[in-house]
């Protein structure tokens, strides 16, 4: 059987589409969602994302707020600017671009933002819920990576699935989602022995590593979906962690770019048009 292409800027698209009707829909209400994004510093691959997010919420009609901050901002001065955006009416999403420089500390940074406006996914409490299995955002990663898997068609009680990577912000995620769906688990990371043993019987793979070409065909199963959610520059070339060649042997396969990247800023503006549905 061919390998098929997971299209992730087409199903972006049609979920964009949809946004932005609800969001005129909201506005006959007199509530036009409003995403804030905090940049600290001048990280160039950083400034393109926030570019890309807040060009994204003015095509679906929503306000869209950046608030730059100087590389060297102490802890405080970062968290009064969450406080004031937690306490802005206007604003329904806080998104705090990562990575921030190393002198502050991420996971106080996370957690100082009102967990109703934490569209990320990623406050303590957010986590905690996932986790769980309660009710909550879903980080936007993850959540367009089950929304493309959901294209494939493909049943998922019972499959196996394997997820290269243990990052707070795709693997864990990724992995849980994966498994509420019925999926039997298997987390890889650097420190795993024989990873291809573990890939090779992968129904599923998500490759979240960060490494060029890292997953080869000979570690895929013939028929699988791989999900390919590496962004890597190589020779000014940005490419994923999935050899293309994979398509030789996966049965569904998610381009880079034009797969997982997409579907993370469309799942960015439904997390903020559902907190913005909550306000109205
Ligand atoms: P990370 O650096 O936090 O995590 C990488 C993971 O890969 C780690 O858990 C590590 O254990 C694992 N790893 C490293 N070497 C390995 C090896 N040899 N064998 C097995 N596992 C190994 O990265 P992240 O934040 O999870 O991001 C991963 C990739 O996804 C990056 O390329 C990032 O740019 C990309 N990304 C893309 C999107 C998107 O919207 N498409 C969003 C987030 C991250």
């Amino acid at each position: 059987m061919p390998c098929k292409t997971l299209d992730g800027k087409a199903l972006a698209q049609r979920t964009r589409d949809g946004i932005a009707k609800q969001v005129a829909e909201l506005k006959t209400r007199g509530v036009t969602p409003g995403l804030a994004v905090i940049l600290v510093g001048n990280d160039p691959a950083s400034e393109i994302y926030v570019r890309n997010k807040g060009i994204a919420c003015e095509k679906a009609g929503m306000r869209s707020e950046t608030v730059r901050l100087p590389a060297e901002i102490s802890q405080e001065r970062l968290h009064e600017e969450i406080e004031r955006l937690n306490a802005d009416p206007e604003i329904d999403g806080i998104l705090l671009q990562l990575p921030i420089p190393g002198h502050l500390d991420e996971r106080q940074a996370l957690d100082r933002i009102d967990p109703r406006k934490d569209v990320d996914g990623f406050h303590l409490v957010n986590a905690g819920k996932l986790l769980a299995g309660e009710k909550t955002v879903v980080p936007c990663t993850p959540k367009g990576i089950m929304r493309l898997i959901g294209e494939a068609g493909v049943p998922l009680v019972g499959k196996e699935a394997v997820v290269i990577g243990r990052s707070n912000i795709v693997g864990k995620p990724i992995a849980l989602l994966l498994m509420q769906a019925g999926c039997t688990v298997t987390i890889c990371h650097s420190k795993t022995v024989n990873l291809a043993g573990h890939t090779r019987r992968a129904d599923i793979l998500v490759a979240a590593v960060g490494k060029a070409g890292f997953v080869t065909p000979d570690m895929v199963k013939p028929g699988a979906v791989v999900i390919d959610v590496g962004i890597n520059r190589v020779e000014g070339k940005v490419c994923g962690d999935v050899d293309p060649a994979v398509s030789a042997v996966a049965g569904y396969l998610t381009p880079v770019p034009g797969g997982v990247g997409p579907m993370t800023i469309a799942m960015l503006l439904e997390n903020t048009v559902e907190a913005a549905e909550k306000r109205a």
